[in-house]
């Protein structure tokens, strides 16, 4: 690269005078070059035969490590550090200690710079911000060399399509054209001369971000329902925090423009975000991220954002809440997170809204360019960049089949899922947030089948208080009018985390959760109860308890609920009725049948958390997706057994969880004797087709029969598929 020659003699300057300002007896200057490989170009100390000689990988050695993780390393003893990688060209043994920092430009790493001294030492808070003052200012010598050799070299991979493997964590397909979220240009100037009118700047800045994220709280949110909106109060409340915007503050006053303080408080924060395990604490750092973005464009830089209209996909590493729901107010279609999980605020919010989401696609932000077409396969977990004429025609057909489908089945709204000869099945939805409710009235659903009041609390990030518990249950008792609601308690654990509800745990998913949690931590679980009765004064209240492992914990959770009844009685304010069921989730309860039976007053089968412990396969698990079949003599016969000793004892039973959104496998629950389902609402539409192109009883018999013949756990959707093609059963 010439660029890279003519940079020579000024990056030699640059480490003669930081190896004099730090009384650093190395100072080295590492360039990224393409294959992702970190090339010595300057040194102070080293061996100068090693210049343009010594190579590391990313995540070789400290300088790699450092390059890799985005983060300084600050090392007394560097050789004996894990990561340390001998190069004998560079002479480097006599140094122990060391420290390496990542030259960043945004979220790009485009080198590193690196001091040692002989004596074991860790560099002081104010070296180590001196370094990063440097490498912000070495980011922009990098990428204005860089611009101007790829000016020549690139282009052609630009245009070449890009696919990505991720989770899809909200289901759908779209394509559109791809907005990149947080590609903020980087700061014009990085030094002021007038710290104290820059801080004048900041000051306006934050104060108006302060305001807008007001307004955002009066806007969209509002409208969206009590849980977004108790995310982002949080979030206001992080907006007017004085620890972060205090170390913004600071560094201008140490000579950085605003944008530029902003910078490098968010390479720290990104720093400790990659230490930290807890979910909750993820998601706050996560927050300030979020809030630090803003505060840049109230500084006045432009987001590097063409005009886009409804329907793009965005592209992100993160996503706070409140983004969200501002990009779904500009007609968000699809949203690709390199990171992410299925708990993350972000992912709660874009369930809720529906908006398809895939998670897990590193490096495609970088990779995508704003305004050209993407294809976003949360289905198949998949994201085309640029895809090619073939990929945009499938799946144009695709896209057009469904609609005509959906259209068809939109129609199915006010009619009742009764089948043709004559059988009412009941459909009703999955729920847990207010925002869920609308689906009710839309699909013509008959009820709430499952409602999941854990969401909202991991919406909020921790406990509510009793009066909003009771007050948010009351909302969605009115909103479901005269339909029932099956409200589960809380199911943390598992996915779902929360602070003081989790430890680390071999097998998170078969721990400490659930309802195990619950009669653990009894005063929990009452709070819990308590506001549901209050909720459900002077009508029927129905409970469920998720996990239910042997008949005794259901014993010992109604015993919770009654007394709590009891109290309620006595304040005057308890419900018309009570009825408490169990979730069957565990296979060892169809063992205990008969006891159960007596005990309950409902059953709901957890479809997910069930054939997850049958099969022994992590639902979250994307490899074992699809590698045992729901449609199988296992489930089939469990589910059957189920169903026939609940009928025979009068006790209701559904099924609920995400497996009955497929019209095939709503067609074979119902076959087996299980008459209620509960579905995504997104699914309602598709199962009431279904429900009502069917002749119930002659599928019956043909279930009965293809399950007579069935031998060991092979798969029975192809017959099952074939009947259906053939008797003009509705199952697209
Ligand atoms: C289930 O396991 O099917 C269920 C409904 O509970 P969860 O919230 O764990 O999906
Ligand atoms: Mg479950």
């Amino acid at each position: 690269m010439a660029g890279a020659t003519d940079l020579g003699p000024r990056l030699e300057g640059l480490v003669q005078l930081v190896a004099a300002e730090l009384v650093a007896e190395v100072c080295s200057v590492y360039v990224m070059r393409p294959g992702e490989i970190l090339e010595l170009a300057a040194t102070l100390g080293l061996r100068h035969e090693a210049v343009h000689r010594t190579r590391l990988r990313v995540g070789e050695g400290i300088v790699g490590t450092a390059a890799a993780e985005a983060r300084p390393l600050n090392l007394p003893d560097a050789q004996n550090h894990p990561a340390f990688a001998y190069r004998p060209e560079t002479g480097e043994e006599p140094y122990a200690s060391m420290l390496a920092v990542p030259v960043l430009r945004g979220a790009e790493v485009l080198g590193v710079i690196a001091v040692q001294n002989r004596a074991p030492r860790r560099y002081a808070e104010d070296e180590v911000e001196a370094i990063e003052t440097v490498a912000m200012l070495l980011a922009e010598m990098l990428h204005g060399v860089r611009s101007a050799a790829e000016e020549v070299a690139l282009g052609v991979p630009r245009s070449l399509a890009r696919h990505f493997e991720g989770v899809g964590l909200t289901p759908g397909i779209v394509m559109g054209p791809a907005l990149r979220h947080g590609r903020r240009a980087a700061p014009r100037r990085v030094l002021s001369d007038d710290p104290a009118a820059e801080l004048a700047r900041l000051k306006a800045a934050s104060e108006a971000m302060q305001r807008a994220v007001d307004a955002l709280l009066e806007g969209p949110a509002r409208a969206a329902g009590r849980e977004p909106r108790e995310v982002l109060e949080a979030y206001r409340l992080i907006a007017a925090d004085q620890g972060w915007l205090g170390k913004i503050a600071a560094a201008v006053r140490d000579g950085l423009s605003a944008e530029a303080a902003v910078e490098r408080v968010l390479a720290d924060l990104r720093a400790r975000m990659r230490q930290v395990a807890d979910p909750y604490l993820r998601e706050r750092l996560a927050d300030i991220e979020d809030l630090a973005g803003r505060l840049i464009d109230h500084l006045g830089g432009p987001a590097e954002q063409p005009a886009i209209g409804a329907g793009f996909i965005l592209l992100a590493r993160r996503l706070g809440p409140a983004e969200l729901l501002g990009y779904h107010a500009r007609g968000l279609a699809g949203l690709v997170l390199e990171e992410g999980s299925p708990t993350a605020h972000a992912t709660i919010i874009a369930r809720a809204l529906e908006v398809p989401l895939l998670a897990g696609c590193r490096g495609a932000t970088d990779a995508a360019v704003p305004g050209e077409q993407a294809v976003l396969d949360a289905d198949e977990g998949r994201l085309v960049l640029r895809p090619d004429a073939e990929i945009v025609a499938g799946y144009t057909a695709a896209l057009a089949a469904r609609a005509s489908r959906r259209a068809a089945a939109a129609g199915l709204r006010a009619a009742e899922p009764r089948t043709r000869d004559g059988v009412r099945l009941t459909v009703m939805i999955n729920a847990g947030l207010l925002m869920d409710l609308p689906h009710l009235a839309e699909t013509g659903a008959d009820g709430i089948g499952l409602f999941r009041t854990e969401i909202a609390w991991l919406a909020r990030g921790g406990l509510p208080d009793p009066e909003t518990e009771e007050a948010f249950y009351r909302d969605v008792l009115r909103a479901a009018g005269d339909k029932p609601v099956l409200f589960r308690t809380i199911d943390l654990g598992g996915d779902k985390l929360l602070p003081g509800f989790s430890h680390a745990e071999e097998n998170p998913a078969m721990g400490w959760r659930s309802l195990r949690i619950g009669l653990d931590r009894p005063a929990l679980l009452r709070r819990q109860l308590r506001a549901m009765l209050g909720a459900a004064a002077g009508r029927t209240l129905l409970v469920m308890f998720p996990m239910v492992t042997t008949v005794e914990e259901l014993r010992a959770a109604k015993a919770l609920l009654e007394a709590e009844r009891r109290a309620a009685e006595r304040r005057g304010a308890a419900p018309a009725a009570v009825r408490a069921g169990a979730m069957l989730e565990v296979p060892a309860l169809v063992w205990q049948l008969p006891a159960l039976l007596e005990e309950a007053d409902f059953l709901s089968i957890g479809s997910n958390d069930l054939t997850q412990f049958l099969f022994a396969a992590d639902r979250g698990n994307p490899r074992l997706a699809g590698r045992y079949d729901f449609l199988s003599a296992p489930v089939l016969d469990l589910l059957e057994e189920v169903g026939a000793a609940a009928a025979a004892a009068g006790v209701p039973v559904g099924l609920c969880g995400e497996a009955a959104a497929r019209p095939l496998e709503a067609l074979a629950v119902f076959g087996v004797g299980i008459d209620q389902v509960s579905v995504p609402a997104a699914a309602v539409p598709a199962v009431k087709a279904m429900v009502q192109s069917l002749d119930l009883a002659a599928f019956r018999t043909f279930l009965a029969g293809l399950r007579r013949a069935a031998r060991g756990g092979a798969s029975l959707r192809a017959d099952i598929a074939a009947y259906a093609r053939d008797h003009g059963i509705v199952t697209e």
